[in-house]
């Protein structure tokens, strides 16, 4: 049999359209697509009616361990993205302690994820103060880039994540440069979001409406320009996490037009999500930069639909449930981040796809094959011969609401519990692997890899 495994009946979502067809895979990788393979493999997995989409690349999550572990680790986190239809995680050097910002570090975590992750994973350092020196020396271990704050990280936990100011920025970028690997940065301006945050909290002003008002949209904007414009005199990869507003997306197309290499990320919980239902759902959905208005996030879609977005990341960022929920009714006192990455897929697809026509094209364009591109995964991210066979399906005849106990999280909280999803996730395969079953749950042990592909080029669209 010239095949290990043949996916037949499906609608396969290929970079340059949806085709229905057989997918056959051999070697770990896309071995044809066509008519009539399944007669060439012992193995056929049926996806009569299903989707069958590039398992996504998400490149924005937090894993906690070690340090954290009780927040997330390796083992959970990797089994509710490969349940949510991710095949690839890139983890953010933040929120495990110590924080991923030296080259021995970076050694020493890479080791401990070993064997823990049932998706493919890579990791990112971090720039903090102090530690320009590691940028080179953790590219040369394997980093897929370096994470950065322009907003403050507010921990004085030691060896926790620091933010930079700006000089440290633009020392930071003008290493990160010499790598060519990007720089991906939190823009917001730090100095007007704590002044704005302290006179809330002296004028006993802590409820939902004044955290949101403490983040307004130009404080992400500024940022955004103020980044831009070291970026230009240090000629640095950039690429932004989490933008929420389009005036912020809007730059880093001009910015594009005028010949830097910027991207940039936003989260389903940004289009999904506003402040109106960061009231009703409660601290669970705290996140920086805060949820916005519905105008805004109105036109964060538009972004998406005119393509302006890279990258569609979850920022899953979990916390115990203990740091979720308000002591003292003062939501500044709340862990800011959502737990969402086993949503990333079916929730998004029914938002984005079903609900709003978005073109299945786009959809795995900015949740698989550009994420994979930005960040140098030359073999993941597209439904295409010789690619990985990294491979979910999902069904549109399917539909369920989101309880804690489908989520694979350590702590099962959710943004988005009570949710109704009109699809679902039933497969997942990593390498041509069968890794999870909805019907079934997780097939084997982890047999995630560690992905240190380093950059290998300048990507234009
Ligand atoms: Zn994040």
């Amino acid at each position: 049999m010239e095949y290990a495994l043949v996916i037949t009946n499906g609608h396969i979502a290929t970079p340059d359209g949806v085709i229905d067809a057989d997918l056959a895979i051999q070697d770990e990788k896309i071995a044809a697509i066509g008519h009539n393979l399944a007669a060439h493999s012992d193995q056929v997995l049926d996806a009569k009616g299903q989707m069958v989409l590039p398992g996504m690349v998400d490149s924005h999550v937090h894993i906690n361990e070690p340090g954290r572990s009780d927040w997330e680790d390796y083992h959970t986190g990797s089994q509710a993205l490969a349940a949510g239809g991710t095949t690839t995680m890139l983890v953010m050097p933040l929120n495990a302690l110590p924080a991923r910002t030296t080259e021995k570090e970076f050694k020493r975590q890479a080791k401990i994820a070993e064997n823990k992750s049932y998706v493919d994973y890579g990791l990112y350092g971090g720039l903090v103060p102090g530690n320009v020196d590691e940028i080179q020396k953790m590219a040369d271990a394997g980093a897929m880039g370096f994470k950065t704050f322009m907003a403050t990280t507010g921990s004085d936990i030691p060896g926790d994540f620091k933010n930079v100011d700006d000089y440290q920025l633009f020392r930071g970028m003008q290493a990160i440069a010499q790598t060519g690997l990007p720089i991906l940065v939190h823009a917001e301006n730090a100095a007007i979001t704590d002044g704005l945050a302290a006179e809330k909290i002296a004028a006993g002003k802590t409820d939902i409406k004044d955290y949101v008002d403490s983040r307004p949209p130009f404080v992400e904007f500024e940022a955004v320009r103020r980044a831009i414009y070291f970026a230009k005199q240090t000629n640095v990869r950039l690429h932004f996490v989490h933008l929420s507003t389009p005036e912020s997306v809007a730059e880093v197309t001009k910015a594009r037009e005028a010949g830097l290499q910027v991207t940039c990320e936003t989260c389903p919980h940004y289009l999904i999500l506003d402040r109106d239902q960061f009231e009703k759902i409660g601290p669970l959905a705290k996140c920086s930069p805060a949820l916005r208005d519905p105008a805004i996030v109105k036109g964060l879609w538009k972004k998406l639909f005119n393509g302006e977005i890279d990258t569609i990341g979850s920022d899953h960022s979990p916390a115990p449930m203990s740091m979720k929920r308000s002591q003292t009714n003062n939501i500044f006192d709340i862990w800011g981040g959502i737990s969402g990455c086993q949503n990333n897929v079916d929730l998004f697809y029914d938002e984005a796809v079903t609900k709003r026509g978005l073109p299945i094209t786009e959809f795995v364009k900015v949740t698989a094959q550009r994420p994979a591109e930005l960040f140098g995964l030359a073999n993941k991210g597209r439904l295409q011969v010789g690619y990985d066979a990294d491979i979910t399906l999902l069904d549109l005849n399917q539909s369920y609401t989101i309880k804690a106990d489908d989520l694979y999280y350590k702590n099962k909280i959710s943004a988005y519990e009570g949710f109704k999803v009109n699809d679902r996730v039933t497969t997942t395969l990593l390498r041509g692997h069968v890794i999870y079953r909805l019907d079934h749950g997780f097939i084997d042990k982890p047999s995630g890899h560690l992905l240190t592909k380093k950059f290998s080029g300048v990507l234009q669209r």
